[in-house]
């Protein structure tokens, strides 16, 4: 649906006198920050300015409910803010995403968080500048649960964070009901966007000095299974391969049940898909994993990743749930197996945490926490003793990289990622950020290597 909007010109009208500030607290995932980018963009488009956290008016978080310390950071920061509103009643609080998509959740701001403006869950972009101008304006509250996560709004304006890497999503919601997940309920069922829509979108970047493209879906595998005709991922991305000016393709997340032949072929003859695939794991026992409902076996996953470990220079990262409901000794040493035997470039480790609403939370759950902290730290120690013979293979090699900026730690050193998304620093200059460069790799530390641009 095409992004038209009245209430951002009345909100402009507004902020000509009153100049008011934004300041966005993005929670969890990569397509929460993706779209709290859009709703930077219609921010700026009702002509708010972007704020700090000290100086601003509204207050918008993009919350997450994927794991329980994300609904705590959001009320230990509300509880900060009502401080700020009882100091200067020009500052409105506004929350929405994953966590507002929860009818009980919304229950509990309305009854303990009085002071919060408005609360819309996901997918209410339409209808987000017609709130906010009501709260701000008119004095109107919007409190109430309204289920629009099966929206799919088009054209909404963006600001990007970064002036050469840019998001764009591909796919939003999820059929999968993994039985740890929330996600399927609060993101509504899978809408695959356009191919022409996309593939607009990323020429408009190209046009813009984008040069890498992150392609976003909470499993990017199913793009094209609600179209009518035939249209798959790996088609989408042969055709944002002839895209001129964007020169690395990465995405995020595929699942490993939809990982067919014709993808691994696709990212083995391109020359600007990154040489590195997210596959999460999420446990290595056939049983747990069918507890899951992750639809793959321990044997089925371990054989996808080697044949992806055939295209020369890959790396794989995952993700792994270690302590899930009944979770045994046997069965976690079977995710350790796995991991031994890939051999991953990056893991995101995670101890369960149940979600309420979802089938894991009803799950019977008798395994210690202590045990589920040993059973991570086990994890840790394997991965960490794993990685360096990874990054000492890359020494002496030349890499295609996009120079970033100056390193976070050393003014005189500037860093960028390889297509295996290994961080790198080196020498450069300030002419160099937003370029292509080639860099060979002179040594390897843990979490980076070291190299010279070429
Ligand atoms: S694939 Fe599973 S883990 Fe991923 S979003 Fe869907 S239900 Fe959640």
């Amino acid at each position: 649906m095409k992004f038209v909007n009245s209430y951002l010109a009345r909100m402009q009208d507004y902020n000509k006198e009153h100049k008011l500030k934004y300041y966005i607290d993005t929670m969890g995932c990569q397509m929460n920050e993706n779209d709290s980018m859009k709703y930077a963009g219609i921010l700026e488009s009702m002509g708010f300015e972007k704020g700090e956290e000290d100086n601003s008016n509204l207050y918008l978080f993009n919350t997450c409910c994927v794991r329980e310390n994300a609904e705590n950071t959001l009320f230990g920061r509300l509880g900060m803010l009502k401080k700020k509103k009882m100091q200067n009643p020009q500052t409105y609080i506004v929350i929405i995403g994953c966590l507002t998509q929860q009818q009980v959740m919304v229950d509990k701001i309305k009854k303990s968080y009085r002071f919060v403006d408005v609360i819309l869950g996901t997918g209410a972009m339409s209808i987000f500048p017609e709130k906010i101008y009501n709260a701000i304006v008119t004095n109107e509250k919007h409190l109430e649960y309204l289920d629009m996560s099966n929206a799919l709004d088009e054209d909404v304006p963006v600001v990007f964070d970064d002036k050469y890497k840019a998001s764009v999503s591909i796919i939003y919601g999820c059929n999968n009901f993994c039985t740890y997940c929330i996600v399927p309920y609060v993101r509504g069922r899978e809408r695959s966007r356009k191919p022409e829509d996309i593939i607009s979108d990323i020429q408009k970047l190209a046009k813009d000095g984008y040069k890498e493209i992150m392609l976003l879906g909470q499993n990017v595998n199913s793009y094209g299974n609600d179209f009518d005709e035939k249209y798959t991922f790996s088609m989408l991305l042969q055709e944002i391969e002839k895209i001129d000016g964007i020169e690395i393709i990465r995405f995020m997340s595929p699942h490993p049940k939809d990982f067919k032949d014709d993808l691994i072929e696709v990212i083995k003859n391109s020359k600007k898909i990154a040489r590195q695939i997210h596959l999460p794991l999420q446990s290595g026992n056939t049983e747990v994993l069918k507890k899951m409902n992750r639809k793959y076996t321990k044997e089925q996953y371990i054989e996808l990743a080697m044949k992806l470990k055939q295209i020369p220079d890959i790396s794989l990262s995952t993700d792994i749930i270690v302590g899930f409901p009944g979770e045994t000794e046997e069965q976690f040493e079977d995710t350790l197996d796995v991991v031994n035997t890939v051999k991953f470039d990056q893991i995101y480790m995670f101890i369960y945490s149940p979600r309420e609403g979802t089938v894991g939370a009803r799950m019977e759950d008798n395994t210690p926490y202590s045990q589920k902290v040993e059973r991570l730290e086990r994890l840790k120690k394997l991965y960490e003793d794993t990685l360096p013979q990874l990054n000492e293979k890359m020494v002496g090699k030349t890499y295609k990289l996009l120079v970033e900026g100056k390193s976070k730690t050393n003014d005189n050193l500037y860093t960028g990622r390889t297509s295996q998304n290994k961080v790198v620093v080196f020498e450069a200059n300030e002419e160099d950020v937003g370029k292509v460069v080639n860099i060979k790799i002179d040594s390897d530390h843990l979490w980076y290597l070291k190299g010279t641009i070429v």
